[in-house]
């Protein structure tokens, strides 16, 4: 099966849970919760439930396989199970390095597969972050196609247009969609209880992804969006001395906060251009702050310039998954979005930039 939707939807926790009830020694309508297999699931560490997932190749350290980064992995399971794979990559230490399912990691997991169970009943395989697998993914086509007997293999992916034919062919699909606003309500208020968090602004912020919206109850993103808006006024004086100083302290932040700070980019456009169609402030999903720097942007960028922005942040975009040298491109894009916001706004210097 794959199980496909971002994890902030829950699609890793619905894997945990399919492969609890598959291991559940009495099985109802959802798995008992109190049996042996249970009690272990509950804690991550049921010797026939495999977990695959992409990590930091380590040769120096030893950590060449999942099973490596297995302690790695629970305590993250342990805090919640909506955390994105950049998340996960930081927690191992590899911000500025790129997560992989290798070729020593199949070797491992069709190890693992072609074991009796421990149990005497049944084997689950999850595979997290299927898409990671990458060309190496056909070399579990034979499991995938015949697993062996009493044996489930639950793929969970986010991106499965990059994930070969081969493998999704085999797979029954199974999608998952973001949570509504109420949804993400009763959760929040469930783990939050009543407290000082504004629940309201925080779920129209996490956008139906629990992951987004737990991290904002811990004001993870406010770095961010101070960090942007800080870019954005360097492109709109276009300066040169402020903004070589701007990517020198900024300019080597590892690859996963240079992915965050391009999709927090594109975030904030796409809100902008909300706000642009709609003219109404309410529905924004942006914080009390970004709501008045998008008011104040209204009379600062038009329609087009804002597309030609918005294809600059996904050029970059491409340029950090390319792995090309992030300050060059950062350069570069702020120059040009310096020269849309000139021709949007025939005088910047005396627009009172500050306000932004
Ligand atoms: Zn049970």
């Amino acid at each position: 099966m794959l199980i496909a939707g971002r994890s902030g939807y829950g699609s890793l926790a619905i894997a945990l849970a399919l492969a609890q009830y598959l291991t559940c020694e009495h099985p109802g309508d959802d798995a008992c919760g109190q049996c042996k297999s249970c009690r272990l699931n509950a804690k991550y560490t049921h010797p026939d439930v495999h977990f695959s997932f992409p990590f930091i190749n380590n040769k120096a350290q030893k950590k060449e396989t999942s099973n490596d980064y297995l302690t790695e992995w629970r305590e993250m399971l342990h805090i919640h199970p909506y955390f994105s794979v950049s998340e996960w990559l930081i927690h191992l230490g590899g911000d500025n390095k790129q997560g992989n399912i290798n070729a020593k990691e199949i070797s491992n997991i069709n190890g693992k597969m072609s074991l009796k169970s421990f149990g005497g009943g049944r084997k689950v395989l999850l595979i997290w972050m299927a898409e990671y697998l990458g060309r190496e993914g056909n070399k579990l086509l034979k499991l995938i196609e015949e697993p062996p007997e009493n044996t489930s293999i639950i793929l969970v992916a986010e991106n499965t247009d990059r994930m070969l034919p081969t493998i999704l062919s085999r797979c029954q699909f199974f999608p998952i969609s973001k949570l509504h606003d109420d949804e993400l309500h009763t959760f929040l208020k469930n783990i939050e209880g009543d407290g000082d968090v504004d629940l309201e602004t925080i779920v129209r912020l996490g956008d139906g992804n629990l992951g987004i919206a737990i991290g904002l109850t811990q004001d993870v993103n406010q770095e961010l969006s101070r960090i942007f808006k800080k870019w954005m006024q360097c492109c709109f004086i276009g300066n040169g001395i402020e903004t070589m100083k701007f990517i020198k302290e900024h300019g080597n932040m590892g690859r996963e906060s240079q992915k965050a700070f391009v999709q927090y980019g594109l975030h904030f456009f796409g809100e902008y251009l909300r706000y642009y169609a709609i003219g109404d402030v309410d529905i924004l999903r942006l914080t009390s702050g970004e709501k008045v720097s998008v008011q104040k942007l209204r009379n600062k960028l038009d329609f087009e310039n804002l597309q030609k922005i918005v294809a600059e942040l996904e050029r970059l975009n491409i340029a950090v998954d390319r792995n090309g040298s992030f300050k060059i491109h950062l350069l570069k894009a702020t120059i040009r979005i310096h020269q849309y916001f000139r021709s949007s706004y025939s005088s910047p210097a005396s627009a009172g930039i500050k306000s932004i």
